[in-house]
């Protein structure tokens, strides 16, 4: 039988890849933030501030707050040059080095002749980082837009923030859209949390590692080895030998669906589901299939994709 990473040695840490504070435009200090999640039960964070001039171009430094049970990613939200909407870019980038080249963003607005936002997010990703394209909805991202950022490794698919303020969290349309065009992203769920609403705790990755340090958090984000919620655990998630059924394990749920290109799903709806075993009848000969759980609160878990033509 197959195994998947979820039943590798190991265990999940759970994250949040997007956060704020006041080296940004967040309420809290860097300690506070860190300390917050910590009491929360999460396992690390990455603080990715705006890395932009207005605030000195933090990569802020959350050594410090690190403890036994708990760590950080160096990281920054970046922005620079405009989409196609003539407003800026955001990418976040979690493995930054402290001594990241600013690009010449002086505020939230583009500037002219400044860095594309493709070349700088190839700059991270050089540099060590785990980049993801952000907030498509809230950023009114198009398809063009998104195929200039060659250098991600994943889409935000949930923002936190996003959904409680703007009712624009959600970024899976635009991520199956890159799917479909053939290109093998991941996706993460994040806080974007700045503290002044209840934007925190809301969405987070899992993480597969043997060890909660930067290096094994990092090298798992970038192998795939994650899956994202908003609450509800995935036990595991495989394809038979044959590739003939998918066997899902976790949380209870109401409804476990496998998605593939196009319209098709495989899917069942119940009460208080721990698992399933779907027929992948209807799903074979497609690129990709993911799986999706909602629970009997409306809260989602999303796997990455196994993508079928490997
Ligand atoms: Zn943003
Ligand atoms: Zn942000």
């Amino acid at each position: 039988m197959p195994t998947s990473f979820f039943t590798a040695p190991g265990k999940f840490h759970r994250g949040n890849l997007h956060t704020h504070s006041t080296r940004s435009d967040g309420v809290l200090e860097p300690k506070e933030v860190c300390r917050r999640y910590q009491a929360e039960g999460y396992d690390f964070i990455s603080l990715t501030d705006h890395f932009i001039g207005m605030y000195d171009y933090p990569i802020t430094d959350t050594t410090a707050y690190r403890s036994d049970d708990f760590t950080t990613i160096l990281g920054a939200e970046l922005h620079s040059g405009a989409m196609e909407n003539g407003d800026l870019w955001h990418i976040v980038a979690a493995g930054l080095p402290v001594d990241f080249i600013p690009p010449n963003a002086p505020h939230f607005r583009p500037v002219e002749g400044q860095e594309s936002a493709a070349k700088i997010a190839q700059r991270a990703r050089d540099a060590g980082a785990f980049v993801a394209i952000a907030h498509p909805h809230w950023s009114g991202l198009t398809e063009a837009d998104a195929r200039t950022i060659t250098a991600a490794h994943a889409v935000e698919i949930y923002n936190h923030g996003c959904a409680i303020e703007n009712d624009r969290g959600d970024g899976l349309l635009s991520y199956e859209h890159m799917l479909n065009e053939g290109r093998r992203l991941n996706m993460i769920a994040t806080d974007d949390a700045h503290f002044k609403t209840p934007d925190h705790f809301g969405g987070w990755v899992m993480v597969k590692a043997q060890e909660n340090t930067p290096e094994a958090l990092l090298t798992a984000l970038k192998a795939g080895d994650f899956y994202s919620s908003t609450g509800p655990e995935i036990h595991d998630f495989r394809l038979n030998d044959d590739r003939t059924q998918a066997i899902i394990e976790c949380s209870p749920a109401t409804t476990i669906t496998i998605q593939g290109p196009g319209v098709v799903t495989a899917r069942i709806v119940g009460t208080n589901m721990t698992s399933a075993t779907l027929s992948m009848e209807r799903l074979t000969g497609r690129a990709w299939v993911k799986l999706a759980i909602i629970d009997a609160n409306g809260k989602r878990a999303w796997s990455n994709p196994i993508w079928l033509d490997e």
